[in-house]
């Protein structure tokens, strides 16, 4: 195990090594393989009497080098805890180098709070929670609907918090935050006054974590049916506790707005949701058509449509790759095009699919518009980066035999802040695009 004959001094300090420095110096490279320690049965304790991890080599130049998952192949042996605790993370040497939560199950151990050695309490949630607020007070000034928690790039991982004007929306997504669920809606009362708390952890990515989905009432009252919130000159109506993921899809409200300064003549939204995009469309072209598989969102979208007094919209509930295909078979054509399906991916290995999926669609809009009719077109999977998804337009347009302009590259709004360190936080991307 790599040692130093600086002994380990400042805030940093940690619980020492169980071994004294071997002399050998700082920096020099590491030929010896790394020697594993035995998985433990009583987790070692810091001098606060938290648990300590260790990692590995690979695992602490992944920490030092900012990304704030650990997994558990780089961890120094199995820690020997339930999962769910707050830890101190330690070198090689035992020096302290930060706190983490830990998960058990989940092949992501560690999630990172803190590189400096401060008390993981309900102060330190409640400022995490105050920041979150000042930036979204800073960047939606007068907002009462956006994303106040947006997990590890609000330093609060694994918690969602999705406000809804009196109302709050809450997704806990690791055992450390499930844990901590009291002591969190605490905090958020006494913050927000919300009228009622819901929530919408009923999301497959708990499995992964060893917590069932679950969804419900966690604090206050519900919602006299579903809510309503304004994005630009529409209003629109979600249901909180039976909508899709905390009601409605937040990260695209700003794109939502934009689009309706490129709609124009006939449009079509595919993959419509409560009708986000739809809606701004029909505020100023002369029909849309909004495509969407569900039964439950196309009932709520024809009530937005009806509620706005936009009588020019027509929902068909339709599976948007037939109705494309079939678009395109008959000779239809738009002249703006909205393209916002669910991921395609929610792992590497369909990442091939994925981008076949993305093609498709996006090949059969390209020649469903007519000369100067815009594209809007997103993707929501992170495993396809901004890159592969410019590849995939350029292939589809080549196939299209369409000359596309790009004239917007964006990605969720302000209240879903991009971690520089943790590109998994960067995962949406619409972009604006223009047939010539
Ligand atoms: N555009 C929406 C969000 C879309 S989320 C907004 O901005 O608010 C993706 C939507 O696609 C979901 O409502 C889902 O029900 C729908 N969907 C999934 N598969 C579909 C398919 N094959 N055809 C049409 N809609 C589909």
């Amino acid at each position: 195990m790599p040692t130093s004959s600086k002994p380990p001094s400042g805030p940093h300090r940690g619980g020492r090594p169980s071994s004294p420095p071997s002399g050998q110096g700082r920096g020099r490279p590491h030929h010896r393989p790394e020697k594993v320690a035995p998985d433990r049965t009583e987790p070692e304790l810091g001098p606060d009497g938290l648990p300590q991890v260790s990692l590995l080599r690979r695992g602490v130049d992944r920490w030092q080098a900012g990304h704030p998952w650990i997994y558990r192949a780089d961890l120094n042996g199995d820690p020997g805890l339930q999962g769910g605790e707050v830890v101190r993370v330690t070198d090689g040497r035992g020096w302290f180098i930060g706190k983490a939560f830990y998960s058990r199950q989940s092949k992501i151990s560690l999630r990172w709070l803190s590189f400096d050695d401060v008390a993981v309490d309900e102060d330190f949630f409640r400022q995490r929670l105050l920041s979150a607020q000042a930036l979204r007070q800073r960047a939606l000034p007068g907002e009462t609907t956006y994303r106040l928690v947006h997990g590890e790039a609000d330093g609060i991982p694994g918690l969602v918090v999705d406000r809804y004007g009196d109302y709050l929306s809450v997704q806990f997504l690791v055992p450390a935050t499930e844990q901590r669920k009291a002591l969190i809606a605490d905090l958020l009362e006494a913050q927000f006054k919300p009228r009622g708390i819901v929530n919408r952890s009923d999301v497959s990515v708990r499995n992964l974590e060893g917590l069932t989905p679950e969804k419900g009432l966690l604090r206050g009252e519900l919602p006299q049916g579903p809510i309503s919130f304004d994005e630009g000159m529409v209003r629109v109506r979600a249901d909180l506790l039976d909508g899709q993921k905390t009601g409605a899809f937040l990260d695209q409200k700003e794109n939502h707005i934009m689009a309706a300064q490129y709609a124009a003549g006939e449009a079509l939204d595919c993959f419509s949701y409560v009708g986000g995009f739809a809606l701004q469309l029909a505020t100023r072209a002369q029909s849309v058509t909004a495509v969407e598989i569900s039964d439950q969102a196309s009932a709520q979208l024809r009530e937005n449509a009806q509620a706005n007094k936009l009588s020019n919209v027509n929902v068909v509930a339709a599976n948007a790759f037939d109705f494309l295909r079939d678009a395109v078979d008959d000779g239809k054509k738009f002249d703006t095009i909205v393209l916002d399906p669910p991921s395609f991916a929610k792992n590497k290995d369909a990442f091939a699919a994925a981008v076949r999926g993305y093609k498709e669609i996006n090949l059969r809009a390209m020649q469903l518009l007519r000369p100067g009719g815009h594209l809007i077109t997103a993707s929501c999977t992170y495993h396809v980066d901004e890159q592969a998804f410019e590849d995939m337009l350029a292939s589809a347009a080549a196939d299209a035999k369409r000359r596309m302009q790009i004239i917007e590259r964006r990605g969720a709004g302000k209240d879903h802040p991009v971690l520089v360190n943790l590109r998994e936080t960067r995962y949406l991307k619409c972009y604006v695009l223009r047939a010539m």
